[in-house]
């Protein structure tokens, strides 16, 4: 199998390819082509599998970057890995000029503001400044099509759960929600009830 005949848009394709990559990893091969068709999924996978690269992927295939609106928000447990997730969103759509925007604690939120007002397709960050983002209507949710939470069993280890319900709570009905887990605990598969409809199942 090969990126080709995925239903990958011709631009993102030469983003993939000029990234390195030549096939898709086990769970691209099989997590891609469902989420691009608008399913909830939910992977049981570890990082090194590939997963940033598919979330990336499939996020700057569903953006439209004709209108300025956050449509995708990806979740994840720390600064560093929300960071990394939007470094490869930038690398790999290089050629559909995504504009995204890393929304972690610790950094300004006078740059959040700015950023954010001055529109971006994409948002990666964690949960307490993302919701916090929100709360304050920096962070505008209307448009979002797509909530990726990303190493879901560590951010409920580190005490993230109330603010995901949070976050949650401000998005949009008609939500596409794809969730990544090494683990698949209670109190995870509690949230995939909550906020998936059907989901198609993965183990990598
Ligand atoms: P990730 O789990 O997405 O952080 O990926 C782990 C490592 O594998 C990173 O160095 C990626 O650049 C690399 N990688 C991910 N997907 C592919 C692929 N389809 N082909 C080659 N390398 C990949």
């Amino acid at each position: 199998t090969s990126f080709d005949g995925m239903g990958i848009k011709d631009d993102l394709l030469r983003g993939i390819y000029q990234y390195g990559f030549e096939k898709p990893s086990a769970i691209q091969q099989r997590a891609v082509m469902p989420i691009i068709k608008g399913r909830d999924v939910i992977a049981q996978a570890q990082s090194g599998t590939g997963k940033t690269s598919m979330i990336a992927l499939t996020v700057c295939q569903m953006v439209d970057t004709s209108t300025r609106e956050v449509q995708a928000l990806i979740l994840s447990p720390t600064r560093e890995l929300a960071s990394q997730t939007e470094k490869v969103i930038l690398a790999i759509g290089d050629f559909i000029n995504i504009q995204s925007h890393a929304c972690v604690g610790g950094k300004s939120v006078g740059e959040d503001i700015r950023k954010l007002e001055n529109g971006v397709h994409v948002v990666s960050g964690t949960p307490g400044r993302v919701c916090d983002m929100i709360k304050r209507r920096t962070l505008r949710t209307r448009a979002i099509k797509l909530l990726v939470l990303d190493e879901s069993d560590e951010m409920l280890s580190r005490g993230f759960k109330d603010q995901i319900y949070d976050v949650y709570r401000y998005l949009p009905p008609d939500l596409q929600v794809v969730l990544i887990s090494a683990t698949l605990p209670h109190e995870i598969l509690e949230m995939t009830t909550k906020f998936m409809t059907d989901p198609v199942k993965i183990l990598v």
